[in-house]
């Protein structure tokens, strides 16, 4: 079943086109990595799905309603959920009050306080130290617990590995495994190849606005994809 459908979506930050014509559908439970060099737009292209920049031309679709129009709040409701580069958390909040001020009454479901520090053990001892005083690991835990807060049917998570050390990486990485193995629908920017073919079921590449490059993980030649990553050739 498609959960997410993106038609022919065209977002500009003034004369700028930052994503052009860009089609594609997400199934329900998937898990879709989007990659791509740094400012082929997949930024842009995830704000645009949760409702934070107004696209100027194309389509989103969530369970074949038209939300094109619908302001971010409304896409919240509906059960869109980013995940926004940088965290942005309340820093002078808890843990505990950052994922509270995230939950939604309108849908329920089995996130909770209680549900999201079960699968990130590293904010057990920190539920009450406020987000300032968190490592950058931990302050993505809370970016990602506070999302799943709203119960979401869809996930996006912007560069969750962005300023991080590897070992860090890899603690958040398995928290989201355990999340993505109970069927969340997810998709994901990032930076990180190997790890984007490694967690994804699918992959779709951005370059300069466009998607030049769009498959099954498993199936794809990671020489293709680099070459297609950074533009180094047409991919066949
Ligand atoms: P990165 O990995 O660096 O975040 P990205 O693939 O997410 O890159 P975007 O951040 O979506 O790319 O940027 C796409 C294009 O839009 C780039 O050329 C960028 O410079 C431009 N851009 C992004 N945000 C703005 C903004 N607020 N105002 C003007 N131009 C912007």
């Amino acid at each position: 079943m498609t959960l997410l459908k993106v038609d022919a979506l065209d977002c500009r930050y003034g004369l700028l086109q930052a994503v052009r014509r860009v089609s594609f559908e997400v199934e329900a439970g998937e898990t879709v990595a989007l990659i791509g060099a740094n400012g082929a737009g997949k930024t842009t292209l995830l704000r645009a799905i949760a409702g934070v920049h107004r696209p100027n031309g194309g389509r989103v679709e969530l369970d074949g309603v038209d939300i094109t129009t619908l302001p971010a709040h409304r896409r919240v409701g509906l059960g869109i959920a980013l995940v926004p580069e940088g965290r942005r958390l309340f820093p002078s909040l808890t843990v505990e009050e950052n994922l509270r001020v995230a939950a939604s009454p309108r849908r329920p479901g089995r996130w909770n306080v209680r549900s999201v520090l079960d699968v990130f053990p590293m904010l057990q001892q920190r539920r009450r130290t406020p987000a300032a005083s968190l490592s950058g690991g931990e302050q993505q835990a809370v970016a990602i617990g506070r999302a799943l807060m709203s119960n979401p049917r869809l996930l996006l998570l912007d560069e969750v590995s962005l300023g991080l050390a590897p070992i860090v990486v890899d603690a958040v990485y398995r928290s989201l495994a355990g999340i993505l193995s109970e069927g969340a629908t997810v998709l994901l920017v990032e930076q990180d190849l190997t790890r984007a073919l490694r967690v994804a079921g699918r992959v779709i590449c951005m370059l300069e606005g466009r998607v030049v490059l769009e498959g099954a993980a498993a199936a794809l030649d990671r020489d293709h994809v680099v070459s297609a990553y950074f533009g180094l050739r047409k991919p066949a």
